[in-house]
């Protein structure tokens, strides 16, 4: 068994976070914490927090920081990610969510922080081909869809279009991503925990190239 990471993903939507994420999360033996799909599972639940979260992301929105920061503070303390770290995906997105979290882990600073890099002409074809299972969130597209017809490989659940892929909503969120999210990965850089990888090629390329390039970065 590895020693577990403590590691954030950063990449434009469509970047392939979210697939990357779950093979790491598998390779490390780490939670994925995946702050888009904790909040649809608000929504799922029905929640009041749930339905306000479902209007400011199917709009393209951002959550407030104060309510994300709580959010994912609260998941950090759980025994599994306090113990041996985790894969998070989704945030920080902005500098203040930046800030609080180098707060929050103070005691134990973020190892690794992952961007992986896609342009912006080809992440809208990916979003555009995208397609989710409403109950566990694995990633499908239109090119690589379930063995049998829209129902999840893992778990039977339904496999659709995610309601916040819609075009508007998506150049939305990527206008936010480059004004909000794109200039925390200069400050990890100034850090010392930025690594990069090209985005581009098939999930099994991306993750060699992950790996490889975590592996260089923790043996500096
Ligand atoms: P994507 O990266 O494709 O936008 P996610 O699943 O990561 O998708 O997030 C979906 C939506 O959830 C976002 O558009 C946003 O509305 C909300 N959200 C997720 N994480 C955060 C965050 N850290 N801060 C604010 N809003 C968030």
């Amino acid at each position: 068994m590895t020693n577990g990471i403590r590691l954030v993903l950063l990449g434009r939507q469509g970047s392939g976070k979210g697939t990357q994420a779950v093979r790491l999360a598998e390779h490390f033996d780490v939670p994925h914490i995946s702050t888009g799909d904790m909040l649809r599972a608000a929504v799922k639940d029905g929640t009041e927090f749930g339905l306000k979260a479902k209007a400011v992301m199917d709009a393209g929105g951002l959550v407030s920081d104060e309510i994300m920061v709580g959010v994912v503070q609260e998941r950090l303390a759980q025994p599994d990610a306090a113990g041996r770290g985790y894969i998070l995906d989704g945030f920080p997105r902005t500098e203040a969510q930046a800030r609080a979290l180098e707060a929050i882990t103070s005691t134990l600073p973020l190892e690794v922080v992952l961007n992986l890099e896609v342009a912006e002409s080809e992440v809208i074809e990916r979003i555009t081909k995208r397609r989710v299972c409403r109950s566990c969130g694995r990633i499908y597209s239109v090119d690589t869809p379930p063995a049998d017809d829209w129902t999840c490989d893992t778990d039977g659940g339904e496999v659709v279009q995610r309601d916040d892929d819609t075009e508007g909503a998506v150049r939305k969120r990527l206008e936010l991503y480059a004004a909000e999210t794109l200039p925390l990965v200069e400050f990890y850089r100034a850090g010392g925990q930025a690594v990069e990888v090209d985005g581009l090629g098939t999930p099994d390329d991306v993750f060699g190239r992950v790996i490889d390039a975590i592996t260089v970065h923790q043996s500096a």
